[in-house]
C-alpha cells in the first residue's frame, strides 16, 4: 500500500512495524504528530500499543523506561526543548541501559520556525552517551525507526531518534503495510539494584564502564551496516561529510563535481573513528556539513589531531558555513565550490532571517478577554500598564506579548513564569507582579514552582489560562481536559482542587468573555498581597467550534461607526477590519470569522456593534 506521509507519520509506521508496545510523549512542534498519528491509529485498530499524552517529557520518558525495563518496546517522542526536561532521567537511564527496545524520539528545529532556542540535541547524544541515529528523508525515517529499537535491543542502550523540522514535517510516498506488528512477549523485570539504581559510587562507576562498552559496540554494529554511506575515490583530494538531512542535498549536488569522495551518515553517534582514519590519512581536505553545532567537525578535528594528521578541515569552525540557521541549497552549493576551488563562494552566506508579521489570538480566542481584562484591571486598580511586569510562558498564553495587549515580558521554559515572578517580586518592585501560564503548561511544570511560592510567601499573582486544551501543538488532550472529552475512559484531573490544595492566598475562577466581573476580579487580586490565583476559564474557540456552533455573530452599523477604532485597539480580533463605506471609513466584521465572544462590543462607545439575531 502507497501512502503520502509526512516524517512524523513515517516515524509512527516505522514504530508499529517495530511492534512497538507503548508510546508516552508530550507535544512540541516539531515532534507533535509522530504520537498523534499513533494516537489516531489506536483510535480505528483495536491491536494498538498503549499510547498517551504524559504530563510532561520527563513523566513520557520515566513511563517509557517502565516498559523498557520490562523487556518491552518502547518510544518516548519530544522536541528538543522536552529533552531539556526529560534530562535527569535520560542520563539516569542512559548509564542503567536497556533491555527492551528503547528509542527516544527528539525534533530539533533548525531555524527556530517554531520559536525556542536552536539547540541541537546531538549534543546530547555525547553528553549522555547515548548511540544516535539521523534519518535525512522521510522513507529513511520509517526504515531508521525500526532499526533504531533493533540496535537498541542489540546493544543495550536508549537509541537517540533524532529528526530536523525539515525531514519530520517533509512529505513523500512510503510503500508500507501501514499496520501495528505486534510481538508477544511476556515482561520480565529482574530485581539488579547495581543496574537499575545508583546506590553507591562502585555502582555508578560500573555503569559509566559498562555505557563506555555499549558506544564501542556501536561503532562495530554501524560498520557492518549499510547505514553509513562511504564513497571513497582513489586519488581525490577533498571528501565531503555529511549527515541527516544535509546528505539530501549532497546527493543532489554531489554529481557536478568530479573526482570527490563522500561519507553520507546517519548512525551518527558514536562516530566511527576506524572508518574515518583512512579517510583523514588519503584526502588532503574534509568539507563537513551539518546543521547548528560543529558535533561531528568537532570529533573529526579531534580524532586527526590525536593522529598526527595535517588534513584541513572546513565546517563552521573556520567560516566555511554559518553555524545558526537552517541550511539551504544555496549554502550547501556555496559551501561545496568554497571547499572544491571551483569557483568564488564569496563569504559564508548569512543565514536566512525571514520577517515576522506579529502574530495574535485566533477570533473568538479566551485569552484575548483575558488580556484584556487584566490591561483593564491595571487601569482600573490604579496602577500604570508600564510598572505592572507580566511573566509569559510557553503555549499559545504567550501572545499577549504582542499588540495590542503588549501584557508579557518574559518567556523561558514551561512553567518558568511562576518562579521567574517570585525572583522579580523579591528584587523589590513596590508595583504588582503578575505570571500568566495556560492550563497544559501549568500540568507541565507550573505546580512546583506554584508550591515554592506558597512555601516562601512570595507576593505574586498568577493567572492560568485555562482553555482546556494544548491547543498550539494541535489540541491535544491535558490533565484538566474535560472528563467527557478524554479518550478511553481516562479521568479529568482537578486543577482547582490542587491549586487550593497547596494552600494559596486567594484563589478564584473568572470568566474571560464576562468582561465586567473578570476586570473586577483581576483589580481586586492585583491590590492584595499573597499568592493570589486565578484561573480564566472558557474552552479554546477552535475545539468548541468542532463540536457546536456559536451562533449569531456580531455587526456593526456602518452608520454608527466612527472608526474611533477602539474595538480594534483593545481587542485585536482578527475578524475586525476597516472597510470603506460611502465616502467614510468604518470597521467592520467579517461573519465567517466572528465567534460571537462579545469582546469587540465591550469597546464601542457608540453602540456600534451588535448582536445578530
Ligand atoms: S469601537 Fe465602535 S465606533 Fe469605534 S471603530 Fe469600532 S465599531 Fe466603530
Ligand atoms: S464578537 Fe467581536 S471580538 Fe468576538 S470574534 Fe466576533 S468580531 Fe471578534
Amino acid at each position: 500500500m502507497k501512502r503520502i506521509v509526512s516524517g512524523n507519520q513515517a516515524l509512527a509506521y516505522g514504530a508499529l512495524a517495530a511492534g512497538v508496545d507503548l508510546v508516552a510523549g508530550y507535544p512540541g512542534t516539531p515532534s507533535t504528530e509522530a504520537l498523534t498519528e499513533i494516537i489516531r491509529f489506536s483510535s480505528e485498530n483495536e491491536n494498538a500499543p498503549w499510547v498517551e499524552w504524559s504530563t510532561n517529557e520527563k513523566v513520557a520518558f520515566d513511563v517509557a523506561t517502565g516498559a523498557a525495563w520490562s523487556g518491552k518496546r518502547a518510544l518516548a517522542t519530544m522536541k528538543m526543548s522536552g529533552l531539556n526536561v526529560a534530562l535527569d532521567s535520560v542520563m539516569s537511564v542512559a548509564y542503567s541501559g536497556t533491555t527492551g527496545g528503547f528509542v527516544l524520539y527528539v525534533a530539533d528545529d533548525p531555524g527556530a520556525e517554531a520559536g525556542m532556542p536552536e539547540q541541537d540535541s546531538r549534543l546530547c547524544a555525547d553528553l549522555a552517551g547515548l548511540p544516535m541515529l539521523e534519518p535525512g528523508n522521510v522513507l529513511e525515517t520509517y526504515e531508521l525507526t525500526q532499526k533504531a529499537f533493533e540496535l537498541s535491543e542489540k546493544v543495550g542502550a536508549p537509541v537517540l531518534l533524532r529528526l530536523v523540522t525539515s525531514v519530520s514535517h517533509g512529505e513523500a510516498e512510503l510503500e508500507a503495510d501501514f499496520a501495528y506488528h505486534l510481538r508477544e512477549t511476556t515482561p520480565y523485570h529482574n530485581r539488579d539494584i547495581t543496574r537499575y539504581t545508583k546506590a553507591g559510587s562502585k555502582i555508578c562507576v560500573d555503569q559509566h564502564a559498562d555505557l563506555l562498552k555499549r558506544l564501542d559496540s556501536c561503532e562495530e554494529i554501524y560498520e557492518s551496516s549499510s547505514w553509513n554511506r562511504f564513497e571513497i575515490l582513489s586519488g581525490a583530494a577533498l571528501c565531503v561529510v555529511s549527515s541527516g538531512v544535509m546528505n539530501e542535498y549532497v546527493g543532489e549536488l554531489l554529481p557536478a563535481y568530479s573526482h570527490v569522495s563522500s561519507v553520507r551518515l546517519t548512525a551518527t553517534w558514536p562516530v566511527e573513528k576506524k572508518r574515518f582514519l583512512p579517510l583523514l590519512r588519503d584526502h588532503e581536505s574534509l568539507l563537513i556539513l551539518e546543521e547548528l553545532e560543529p558535533v561531528l567537525e568537532k570529533a573529526l578535528r579531534s580524532q586527526a589531531q590525536a593522529e598526527g594528521l595535517p588534513v584541513k578541515i572546513l565546517g563552521k569552525m573556520d567560516g566555511t558555513l554559518p553555524r545558526t540557521g537552517r541550511y539551504g541549497l544555496k549554502d550547501i552549493r556555496s559551501a561545496l565550490a568554497a571547499a572544491s576551488g571551483t569557483g568564488d563562494a564569496g563569504p559564508a552566506p548569512a543565514s536566512a532571517t525571514a520577517y515576522r508579521h506579529t502574530i495574535t489570538f485566533c477570533s473568538g480566542c479566551p485569552h484575548r478577554g483575558t488580556y484584556m481584562a487584566l490591561n483593564r484591571a491595571i487601569k482600573k486598580a490604579g496602577f500604570k500598564k508600564k510598572d505592572v511586569l507580566v511573566t509569559g510562558d510557553i503555549g499559545c498564553t504567550i501572545l499577549g506579548m504582542n499588540g495590542p495587549f503588549d501584557s508579557c515580558w518574559t518567556e523561558v521554559s514551561m512553567g518558568s513564569s511562576i518562579g521567574l515572578a517570585q525572583g522579580f517580586a523579591r528584587s523589590g518592585f513596590d508595583t504588582p507582579v503578575v505570571a500568566t501560564i495556560g492550563d497544559s503548561t501549568f500540568f507541565h511544570a507550573g505546580l512546583p514552582p506554584l508550591i515554592n511560592a506558597v512555601q516562601q510567601r512570595a507576593d505574586i499573582l498568577v493567572i492560568i489560562l485555562d482553555n482546556g486544551w494544548t491547543s498550539m501543538t494541535g489540541f491535544q488532550v491535558n490533565p484538566g481536559t474535560e472528563e467527557s472529552l478524554q479518550p478511553g475512559g481516562r479521568r479529568r484531573v482537578s486543577m482547582d482542587a490542587l491549586i487550593q490544595a497547596v494552600g494559596v492566598d486567594y484563589f478564584e475562577v473568572i470568566k474571560p468573555f464576562d468582561q465586567d466581573a473578570a476586570v473586577e476580579a483581576l483589580a481586586g487580586a492585583l491590590r492584595m498581597k499573597g499568592v493570589r490565583v486565578l484561573v480564566s476559564r472558557e474552552e479554546c474557540a477552535l475545539t468548541r467550534e468542532r463540536r457546536k456552533s456559536f451562533g449569531p455573530g456580531y455587526s456593526i452599523d456602518q452608520e454608527k461607526c466612527t472608526f474611533c477604532k477602539m474595538c480594534l485597539r483593545e481587542s485585536g480580533c482578527t475578524a475586525l477590519s476597516p472597510v470603506q463605506y460611502g465616502e467614510k471609513t468604518v470597521m467592520s466584521i467579517d461573519p465567517d470569522l466572528c465567534r460571537s465572544c462579545g469582546l469587540c462590543f465591550t469597546c464601542c462607545k457608540f453602540g456600534a456593534i451588535s448582536r445578530e439575531g
